[in-house]
């Protein structure tokens, strides 16, 4: 594996030395939306190794039936709403446009495709170019805010999330203390800093967000033992708040899809699974990795060639949601979900009429649903504006 530091890293030391070390979520940021060198500017993100050139996978590209479900989710929403106005089906980062492909299939199939618009909230040119051939139908926007607020809405976020840059907090025994990237002797290197506060800087909005996250750190306190972090993202949070006023306006529903951990303690063992870390051990709570033609690498290596993620922490999303007057629904796993929309009769469905690809379906299936697989660390978090019913198969409590 090539180790030579990318044009980016290059750049990112330039400016470390410049201005002193970066905040572990503008290190993100930069690294994978920088709009020369990030990650997602310059690479295809997603796709089978090397045929595709993709770094990793992602569901809907394991099975149709994954896309499909999701189609038949909105129509079943749609119509226990009971309305007969048209609806916004709205992804945000659709990818290589695979899953609004396949739940547009199921909704056309059901002469409901009047009824419907698709909109594709996306910020990458090439990735808007890929989806534009699967469903030249839809309208492109940059953001959320940017899709006009003129019907009840379905959001679609499948592996959204875990994209947005995220800062880190540790508990110390002097408080707590936040993660930067700093560098020595020309090397890109972690290093941590008091966090104590609301910091001096004049950037807009600084201080305000130092405020919210101490709050949210003093809230979060006992559920930490020293030595563990808590990731919160200013950018998730700035997300839903965007999406809690627009399901406000309108009336509508969150459908959000991701590698992610709920309360403290479930993140323990979900993370660290994914993480390939001693379960037996205490979870550090660092679920930041990066990810190279398949292969997981260190954080600080292949800046802007490799993808950088963060599992989504669920609770910190569903109390900002809350906060926005939206109803956060109790997380279930993407095994419970998928089971229970019936993707084993469909798949079996499937299979009998195309028995040719009846091995790659069943595959496809059990890597969706099993606990060992994609079933039990992927979580699914749905979240309705206060006149919206409650989809299947959630429920309040
Ligand atoms: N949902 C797809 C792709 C996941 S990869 C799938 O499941 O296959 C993340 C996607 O989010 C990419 O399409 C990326 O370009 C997009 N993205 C990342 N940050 C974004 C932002 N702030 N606004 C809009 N799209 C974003």
């Amino acid at each position: 594996m090539d180790l030579s530091p990318t044009p980016l890293e290059n750049r990112l030391i330039e400016i470390i030395a410049q201005n002193g070390a970066l905040r572990l979520d503008h290190f993100m940021d930069l690294a994978l939306f920088d709009p020369q060198d990030g990650y997602y500017t310059t690479h295809m993100p997603i796709g089978a190794p090397y045929a595709e050139g993709g770094d990793f996978i992602t569901a809907p590209e394991v099975s149709q039936i994954f896309g499909e479900l999701i189609g038949a989710w909105c129509l079943d929403l749609w119509q226990k709403n009971g309305r007969d106005e048209p609806v916004q089906l709205i992804e945000l980062g659709p990818g290589r446009g695979t899953l609004s492909a396949d739940l547009w299939r199921v909704i056309d199939h059901h002469h409901f495709s009047d009824h419907m618009q698709l909109h594709c909230v996306e910020t990458s040119p090439r990735l808007r170019a890929i989806q534009a051939e699967k469903v030249p139908h839809a309208q492109w926007h940059d953001h959320i805010g940017a899709v006009p607020a003129t019907a009840p809405c379905i959001i679609i976020a499948n592996e959204f999330f875990d994209a947005l840059p995220t800062r880190q907090f540790r508990r110390t025994a002097d408080g707590w203390s936040e993660r930067y990237v700093s560098c020595e002797k020309n090397t890109l290197v972690f290093v941590d800093c008091p966090f104590d506060g609301p910091s001096r800087s004049v950037e807009k909005g600084a201080q305000e967000q130092d405020v919210d996250m101490m709050a949210e750190l003093r809230r979060l306190e006992d559920q930490f033992a020293l030595g563990q972090c808590v990731e919160l993202s200013p950018a998730a949070r700035l997300y839903s708040d965007h999406i809690a006023a627009r399901l406000r306006q309108t009336g509508g529903a969150l459908l959000a899809i991701d590698y992610g951990y709920g309360k403290a303690a479930d993140r323990d063992n979900s993370a660290a699974q994914a993480g390939g870390e001693d379960l037996s051990l205490p979870f550090s709570g660092d679920s930041l990795q990066a990810m190279f033609r398949h292969q997981f690498v260190s954080p600080l290596s292949h800046i802007g060639a490799a993808d950088l993620t963060t599992h989504v922490n669920f609770d910190a999303l569903a109390q900002s949601l809350k906060h926005g007057q939206i109803t956060p629904l109790p997380l279930l796993t993407q095994g419970t979900f998928l089971n229970a929309l019936g993707i084993h009769a469909r798949t079996q469905k499937l299979a009998a009429s195309h028995p040719d690809h009846a091995a790659t379906l069943f595959s496809g299936t059990q890597r969706l649903t099993a606990a060992d697989e994609m079933g039990q660390l992927f979580k699914v978090l749905c979240a309705i504006s206060s006149d919206f019913p409650v989809p299947l198969p959630f429920s309040e409590k």
